[in-house]
């Protein structure tokens, strides 16, 4: 008898064993589920029956604020398409739905709000029955629109120059044909265009050549000072026809940089090239060179990890009409221009400064723009100087 209710005994406590066992199995997989809930970076409402929150996770809380559990769907999230496929979910809708959401912000984000029902727990009135998911695509959304943006941008900067041949070339083979005078000026005009629409490919090529190369690091070793002396010959007979003289001070002590000497000197290229073109009629382009231990921390912060422990800087200042602050922040954007005429005019494509920001990105360097409205403006290119750079 004994012998049998200690056989009970000992059952009854084995039971009791595997029981805790299995219950803090129970709580250990809980605990983990609810910390790879708060784990995951994306917001993730559950909501019940009633569509009621009733978890939200870290990402969520973030976005929607730390109250949002017990809150209605309806006020989180007032978007009708969300509302209306999470209302189709709880009737029984089988498939798994995504609905594209823009959060007003700011800043503005775009979100795609996945929905899936929670399998088993669709009769319990208190218990989540649908997950909402937030996935992020700001970013994908922006490169669309700027994709866009840029076809459109392009279309137009070719539509005038094309549709100003098509018509000279009907004149002249109208009304003009034997108006020798005009014959001469419309082929002028013509050859105008056609050099504008040559700048344009040729910037558009280079642009698109120095993306592919982004992200390969420059090799060789380059004399900053050398490059600014052949690209400022190149530019004599412009400064000249400007009546605008161009100082260069580039101090003994600059060291070289590791770059790619030809689209280093398509960096001063441009910028001194608008300096003499925005800069006053006989006025002055001076270009500073100097190395020194920092750099301002908008460029330093663009290339975290590329600490450089010296800086070469080439300043380069005009005398001219200067820039508006609002405009500054946006310079650097494909065909951004504070007067849009007023560049075509003067030959200019828009993409000027496009092209040195990513030549810079490319050396792990920056330009920093400082400019005084009627007094002019200053470009300084920052570049981590060659012993010191790491890729
Ligand atoms: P663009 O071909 O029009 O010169 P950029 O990309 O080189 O294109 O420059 C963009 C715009 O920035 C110009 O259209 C002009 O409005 C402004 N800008 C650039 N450099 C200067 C400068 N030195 N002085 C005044 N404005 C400038």
């Amino acid at each position: 008898m004994l012998f049998r209710s200690q056989g009970l005994a000992e059952t009854v406590a084995a039971l009791d064993r595997r029981w805790a066992r299995h219950d803090g199995a129970l709580r250990a997989a809980s605990g983990a589920n609810e910390a790879i809930l708060e784990a995951i970076p994306e917001p993730l409402i559950l909501v019940d029956r009633d569509r009621r929150v009733v978890r939200a996770n870290a990402a969520a809380r973030l976005l929607f604020g730390d109250s949002v559990a017990g809150r209605d769907l309806d006020a989180v999230l007032r978007y009708p398409d969300v509302l209306e496929a999470a209302e189709e979910y709880l009737a029984g809708a089988p498939s798994a739905a995504t609905v594209d959401i823009a959060w007003p912000g700011p800043p503005e984000r775009h979100f795609a709000v996945r929905l899936a029902r929670l399998p088993g727990t669709q009769n319990a009135d208190d218990e989540p029955a649908i997950l909402l998911v937030l996935h992020d695509v700001t970013t994908l959304k922006r490169a669309e629109r700027m994709r866009a943006d840029f076809v459109a941008n392009v279309s137009h900067e070719l539509r005038t120059p094309l549709s100003a041949l098509l018509g000279f070339t009907e004149t002249l083979q109208g009304a003009a044909r034997d108006d020798a005078p005009a014959r001469e000026r419309f082929l002028g005009i013509m050859h105008e265009q056609a050099q504008r629409m040559t700048r344009l490919v040729r910037d558009l090529l280079s642009l698109s050549r120095i993306e592919e190369l982004e992200h390969t690091p420059p090799t060789e070793r380059i004399d900053v000072a050398r490059v600014l002396g052949s690209v400022t010959d190149t530019l004599a007979l412009q400064a000249k026809a400007k009546n605008a003289t161009v100082e260069m001070d580039v101090g003994a002590d600059v060291v070289p940089v590791t770059g790619d000497g030809d689209q280093l000197a398509q960096v001063f290229q441009n910028l001194i090239d608008n300096a003499l073109k925005y800069g006053r009629p006989g006025g002055t382009v001076r270009i500073v060179g100097r190395v020194s231990a920092t750099a301002p921390l908008r460029v330093i912060g663009q290339h975290r990890g590329a600490t450089s422990t010296r800086w070469v800087s080439v300043a380069i200042a005009d005398d001219g009409e200067g820039i508006p602050r609002e405009h500054l922040p946006r310079l650097t954007e494909r065909f951004y221009r504070v007067d849009a005429a007023r560049s075509r005019q003067l030959g200019g494509t828009g993409l000027g400064l496009a092209i040195v920001k990513h030549i810079l990105n490319r050396h792990r360097g920056g330009v920093a723009i400082s400019s005084e409205p009627g007094k002019g403006s200053v470009f300084t290119v920052w570049l981590p100087a060659a012993d010191t750079a790491k890729p």
